[in-house]
């Protein structure tokens, strides 16, 4: 039976509620006047269910999309105004035990090359992250108690913030390992983690069995309780996505919202961000795997209902999709997004080659940081390479009461500014300065509040000076 604040997973993500969903959505995909008014409600950005999101993804009357597509660009500027957070992934190793048929990593895969990052190399990584200009960090690693315990991964989120190179230094770091205990979740909090991200890959049970045929990971409750156990922790900034492509996508954009449902009315805050991986080639990948595989033009939809339904919560894309699709989905919702990403380990301070390669999917996105930065700029978005929140104690529910009452963006905004100066100051090309002064100049006279507009202001100056990490 369906109930959103079970402790227990088949009833929080139900079966047949999500079945009847998708018969409920089908049967309304042309009701003009149910569609019209729930477009109407959405309207005041306090989100959607997942039974009336589903109606509006399944829409099929093509002035209602349009409108559809207007309101999450909408809600997008409201909520996050135009700045973009930037964010690299770190890959710690790729010794995984579990079996997942659409990752590289699984165990039985033996001519991929097996890696994990000493301390040292972790610190050559984290330098050469710095030396781009990044600030927030995604950790990744696969399930492995013997090679990778959760010492190692506190181990090494130690040394990452330890790291100052010339006026690098990483100040938040996401962590994306495999679902764990209450205890260990706690170690990762007293380790000063920002956002625990684990994705469900799909919510249908059936396909993640068969999907994670052996490994820890083959425990679908255990997984998808993950999040509940994380909170217990004491972590109150988590991150949920699905992989899209492994199941009907339909199903998993229902499980997803289902799932922000529940964390919301269990544990009294949503997820933190949402994201949006789709699934990609990779090596020992059978291309099976792929048959669901969904298109651009429906990617761009999900986007944009799932901004109208969890206006709160920030989405993330990553470099697994192309430029072009990314600037589709920016100006739809997506707030957050990886630049000059290395999929592999160790492969941000040593390029791989073919025979060595430990990568976990292919890039589709290869530009460097200073491009990724600059183009942004020329789309109108302010660069933001800021991690203030969670270094402010804005977490959880008080992060989300500010995001909810409209007023985070006034954080974003001189956030945004403070950290790109910073990035044109000790990291960017020649036209990307000339960009980036320009845009600061233009987006600082839209701060509101004369006061912090001041602020702003003097602190620019001292960046010149050589200060650093200013913040609201
Ligand atoms: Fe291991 Fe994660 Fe890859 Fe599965 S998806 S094989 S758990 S690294
Ligand atoms: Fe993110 Fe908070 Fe910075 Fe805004 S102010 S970009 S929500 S960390």
């Amino acid at each position: 039976m369906y109930n959103v604040k079970s402790k227990n997973a088949t009833e929080f993500i139900n079966d047949e509620e999500i079945l009847e969903t998708l018969a409920y959505a089908k049967e309304n995909k042309s009701n003009r006047e149910l569609i019209e008014s729930l477009i109407e409600r959405a309207k005041d950005c306090k989100g959607l269910t997942h039974k009336e999101a589903a109606v509006l993804l399944e829409c099929d009357l093509e002035d209602e999309n349009e409108k559809i597509f207007k309101l999450s660009k909408k809600i997008k500027q409201n909520f996050y105004g135009n700045r973009i957070v930037m964010f690299a992934p770190l890959y710690l190793s790729n010794y995984c035990v579990n079996g997942c048929v659409y990752c590289p990593y699984h165990y039985k895969n033996k001519h991929i090359s097996r890696k994990k990052l000493s301390q040292e190399d972790i610190k050559r990584e984290v330098i050469a992250l710095q030396d781009m200009g990044h600030k927030r960090l995604a950790l990744e690693t696969g399930e492995d108690p013997v090679n990778n315990p959760i010492e190692y991964v506190l181990e090494s989120i130690k040394t990452i913030y330890s790291i100052k190179h010339k006026n690098g230094s990483i100040r938040r770091v996401n962590v994306n390992i495999a679902a764990t205990t209450v205890e260990n979740y706690k170690k990762l909090k007293d380790a000063g983690i920002g956002t625990y991200i684990l994705f469900q890959e799909t919510y249908n049970k059936k396909n993640y069995e068969e999907l994670h045929p052996t490994g820890p990971k083959h425990d679908y409750a255990y997984h998808t309780e993950a999040m509940d156990r994380a909170m217990d922790g004491g972590i109150d900034d988590v991150g949920i996505g699905v992989l899209f492509g492994l199941n009907l996508y339909r199903y998993d954009f229902v499980g997803l919202l289902m799932h922000a449902e529940h964390l919301e009315a269990a544990k009294g805050v949503g997820p933190h961000t949402i994201s949006v991986p789709r699934i990609r080639p990779a090596d020992d990948i059978d291309p099976e795997t792929f048959s669901n595989a969904i298109s651009d033009d429906v990617f761009a939809k999900i986007v944009a209902v799932l901004r109208i339904a969890v206006p709160y919560t920030g989405m993330i894309i990553s470099t697994r999709e192309s430029q072009s699709t990314r600037e589709r989905v920016l100006e739809l919702g997506v707030s957050q997004v990886s630049g000059a990403s290395c999929t592999s380990v160790g492969g941000y301070s040593e390029k791989e080659d073919e025979e060595d390669n430990s990568a976990q999917f292919e890039v589709n996105d290869n530009r460097t940081l200073d491009e990724i930065v600059n183009w942004l700029m020329e789309l109108g978005y302010i660069p933001s390479f800021c991690t203030a929140c969670y270094r402010e104690g804005r977490t959880g529910d008080r992060f989300m009461s500010l995001v909810k009452a409209g007023q985070i963006a006034n954080c974003c905004q001189p956030n945004a500014l403070m950290t790109l100066k910073e990035y044109l100051e000790d990291y960017a090309s020649e036209d990307t300065i000339k960009k980036g002064e320009l845009l600061i100049a233009k987006e600082i006279e839209k701060i509101p509040s004369e006061r912090v507009r001041e602020v702003v202001k003097t602190h620019l100056k001292e960046m010149k000076d050589g200060k650093r990490d200013f913040r609201f």
